[in-house]
C-alpha cells in the first residue's frame, strides 16, 4: 500500500462485541472487492467521519487536505463475499477511532486504504520458532501469525488482556499456544522474563510503545538476540494521539530505530 494511494469508502455491514474489550466491525467496499494481496498481520488505514457528517459530505472530503483523520488497524479476516473484519479495542481515549466506534452502526460509511504488509513474514521464522508478545490492539496480528505460521515451526504467544473474559476472542485452534495475562504497564516484560527461549527464536512484539521499547531492549541487551530475530512495533502510545506520535517520530531525539 502506498501512502499516496487514495482512500475509498467502505460500508459497515455488521458491528458486534466479540469480548468485553473487543468490538468487531465488518466492512465491505461498494463493489464487493476484497482487499488484496493480504499478508499475515496485514494492516489498513481507516478514516472516520464526524458525528453528524453525511456519507456524501464524508466521501467528498475523504481524499482532500482537510480530510478525515486516519488510524491503523489489522485485517482480522477477509470473507469470500469481499467483506472483512476489523477488531477494535474499546478504549476510553477521545481519539477519532474510539469516538466513532461508540456510535458505529451498519450502513455507516468510513474510509479505507490498504492493504499494507505485515511486519513479519512467517516463512522467515527461525528454527527456534516464533514467540509473540502482544496487547489487545495486536491480538488480531498475533492470531493471524499463529494461524499462518508454517506447521513445522513452534509458535507461542503471550497476550495481555484487559478483561478476564477477553479469552472468548481466541479461536479454539490457537488456545493451547497462547498464555493470557492481565494488562498493566510492565506485564509483558514481566512475563517474558519468566521464559527461557531457544537461541534461534524469532520474537514479534506489538503493543503500547513504552512497553514495546522495554521488550526490544530486553531481547537485544539481556537475551542477546540479533536484531534480525526481533520484530517490534509500537501500536499506540499512552497519552499521545496517533498524530502526536507521528510528529514526535520526526524529531531527532525520538528513538526511531525502536519504533516500527
Ligand atoms: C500496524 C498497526 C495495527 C494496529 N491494529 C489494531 C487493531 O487491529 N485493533 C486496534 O484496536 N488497534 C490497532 N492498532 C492501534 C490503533 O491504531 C491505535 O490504538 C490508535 O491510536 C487508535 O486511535 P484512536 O483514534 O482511538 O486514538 P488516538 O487519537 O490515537 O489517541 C487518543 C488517546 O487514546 C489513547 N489510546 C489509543 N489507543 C488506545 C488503546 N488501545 N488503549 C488505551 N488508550 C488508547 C492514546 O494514548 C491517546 O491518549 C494498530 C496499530 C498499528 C500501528
Amino acid at each position: 500500500m502506498s501512502t499516496s494511494e487514495p482512500a475509498a469508502p467502505v460500508q459497515v455491514i455488521a458491528v458486534h462485541d466479540i469480548s468485553p474489550s473487543l468490538r468487531r466491525v465488518t466492512l465491505r467496499a461498494p463493489d464487493g472487492r476484497a482487499p488484496s494481496p493480504i499478508s499475515p498481520a496485514a494492516h489498513c488505514h481507516l478514516f472516520f467521519p464526524e458525528a453528524r457528517e453525511t456519507a456524501v459530505d464524508f466521501e467528498t472530503r475523504l481524499n482532500t487536505r482537510s480530510g478525515p483523520p486516519g488510524r491503523v488497524f489489522t485485517y482480522r479476516r477477509i470473507h469470500t463475499d469481499g467483506s472483512f473484519d476489523v477488531d477494535f479495542v474499546r478504549h476510553a481515549g477521545e481519539g477519532p477511532a474510539a469516538r466513532w466506534l461508540r456510535r458505529a452502526r451498519p450502513g455507516t460509511v468510513i474510509g479505507h486504504r490498504g492493504p499494507g504488509r505485515g511486519k513479519l513474514d512467517p516463512s522467515a521464522v527461525g528454527e527456534g520458532g516464533l514467540f509473540i508478545l502482544a496487547d489487545m490492539t495486536a491480538l488480531p496480528a498475533a492470531l493471524s501469525l499463529l494461524e499462518n505460521a508454517p506447521r513445522r515451526r513452534d509458535v507461542q504467544a503471550i497476550i495481555s488482556v484487559r478483561h478476564s473474559h477477553d479469552d472468548v476472542a481466541l479461536p479454539a485452534s490457537v488456545r493451547s499456544s497462547v498464555w493470557l495475562i492481565a494488562e498493566r504497564p510492565g506485564a509483558l516484560i514481566g512475563a517474558l522474563r519468566t521464559r527461557t527461549l531457544p537461541a534461534k527464536i524469532t520474537l514479534f512484539a506489538a503493543c503500547e510503545a513504552a512497553e514495546m521499547r522495554m521488550l526490544r531492549r530486553y531481547a537485544l541487551d539481556e537475551l542477546g538476540l540479533d536484531r534480525s530475530q526481533v520484530v517490534t512495533s509500537g501500536y499506540w502510545k499512552r497519552g499521545l494521539t496517533a498524530e502526536q506520535v507521528d510528529r514526535a517520530k520526526r524529531k531527532p531525539d525520538w528513538l526511531g530505530d525502536l519504533v516500527g
